[in-house]
Parts: structure tokens; sequence; C-alpha cells
């Protein structure tokens, strides 16, 4: 009896974290907005968001983001969109995904970001949001299907600024459900790895920034006031890693993040 429940327990701890993983590996939740909608949104949104964000003046770093971008995309489950990459000038260090493909790229992630994989680590939970179709699922939840339509249609471009700006603006912030932010580490740390990025890099960037911030709170960073970093998450993201099949990952050349970087600065 005692051998049994000592055998049971790693059995139950396994199984925990694998019976998420079923689940997180459902990418097709409920969703009433059409792909075609969520792509009206996406454009309608990204109008308002890049008056607020300045799109960083740099066609390499722009460059740069969207190669990582769409070296990431070829590991994804499922592209539905057309993925916009972009970098835009703000010195916290996040990166965040508006309906429809778009993902904005901080100048303050690619200063604090020492190496690719580290910059990959959180454009892969951010592609994860949008491929999951986080945004429009939320929305919907949130502020209710008919008003979410309404956007869609260009019927209130009042509320649409308005909308925009309380979930990606400068000042605002997207939250998602804590569902929503396992399932984008689960297909990040999926996506990296068939895309040839070494997924551990997520949890090493994740802890560094948790430092970072702790030794200067004031500086603590935007990601992780939407992505609060626990040793739960942590753990599930290693165990996560552990369960992919034993690869070994191409060595990361730097150099053009190192030069973006020094232009930055
Ligand atoms: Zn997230």
């Amino acid at each position: 009896m005692r051998f049994a429940r000592l055998l049971l327990l790693p059995l139950i701890v396994i199984g925990t974290l694998s019976g998420c993983a079923v689940n997180m590996a459902d990418i097709h939740g409920f969703n009433v907005i059409s792909l075609e909608q969520e792509k009206e949104l996406g454009t309608k949104f990204a109008a308002e968001i890049e008056k607020q964000y300045p799109v960083y003046n740099d066609p390499e770093a722009q460059k740069y983001v969207d190669r990582l971008g769409r070296r990431l995309l070829t590991g994804a489950r499922e592209v539905s969109f057309d993925y916009v990459f972009k970098v835009v000038k703000d010195d916290s260090v996040n990166a965040f995904a508006i309906p429809g493909g778009r993902l904005y790229v901080h100048t303050g992630l690619l200063k604090a970001a020492q190496s690719e994989t580290e910059v990959a680590a959180v454009m892969a939970h951010e592609i994860s949001h949008a491929v999951a179709r986080h945004g429009t699922r939320q929305m919907t939840q949130q502020y209710g299907y008919s008003l979410v339509l309404s956007l869609v249609l260009g019927q209130n471009s009042n509320m649409l600024a308005q909308i925009a700006g309380e979930l990606f603006g400068k000042a605002g912030m997207m939250s998602y459900s804590r569902d929503y932010e396992n399932q984008a580490d689960f297909l990040g740390v999926e996506t990296m790895s068939k895309a040839g990025y070494n997924p551990q890099g997520m949890v090493s960037f994740f802890q560094k920034l948790d430092t970072m911030g702790q030794q200067n709170p004031s500086a603590l960073t935007k990601f992780f006031s939407s992505h609060p970093l626990t040793s739960e998450r942590i753990q599930r993201v290693q165990a996560e890693i552990a369960q992919l099949p034993p690869r070994t990952y191409p060595p990361v050349d730097n150099t053009d993040l190192q030069k973006i970087r020094a232009r930055i600065k």
C-alpha cells in the first residue's frame, strides 16, 4: 500500500502536468468572431495602436523581428493570418499581439535580450496568443459579442479607439486568463523547439527579467505585470520542455541582434 502510494505520487504530478498538456494543445476554443472578422478588427486596432506606439524607424530592426517571427511561425500549430511583425519605440521590456496576427516588439525587449533565443522566447509566447486567437476570445467574454461585432463593422469608432487603448495601448493592459497564459507558454515552448530555438531560453530569460525587476522595481517590466512569474509557471514550462523529444539545437548567431542593440542605445 505504502509502496503503491509512493509510486502513485510522481504519477499524479506527471498526470496533472500532462493532463493540462492535453487541453493546452487544443487551439480551437469557442470563438464567435470569424477569422475574416478578426483580420478586419486587427487592421482597425493596428491604426489605433500605432498612434500610441511610434514604429521604430530602423529598417534593419524591422527586418530582424520579421525574420524571427517568420522562423517561429514554422513551428506554430496553425498560421491562419498574414502575420505582421513590427518594432515599436518603448523602453519597457515587452511584446504584444493584437487580434489578426499582428505582433509588436518593444525596443526595450531588444535592449534587454542578450541573445536571439531570448527575443524568440517572448515572441513565441505572443505568437501563441495569436495562433489560439486569445485576443478575440477574451474580448468577447469581456465586452460581449455584439460590441465586438460593432467594432468589426466599424459602427463605433470612438469605442474602437477606447477599447484598443484599454487593451493594448500605452496605459492599457490586456489581461488574459491564467488558462490562456499557460497555453501561450505551452505553445510557445513547442513553437520555439520546432523552429530550432532551445526553449530553455524561455525559462532563463524569464528568470533573468525577474531578477532585474527585483533589483530595480521601478523598471519592473510590463511583460511581468501582465505575466506574473510564479514558481508554478516556471515549473510548468520546465515540465513541458522535459516532455519534448530530445534534440540538439543549432547554435544561435547573435551578430544581428548585437548590431541592432548598439543602435537602439
Ligand atoms: Zn501572455
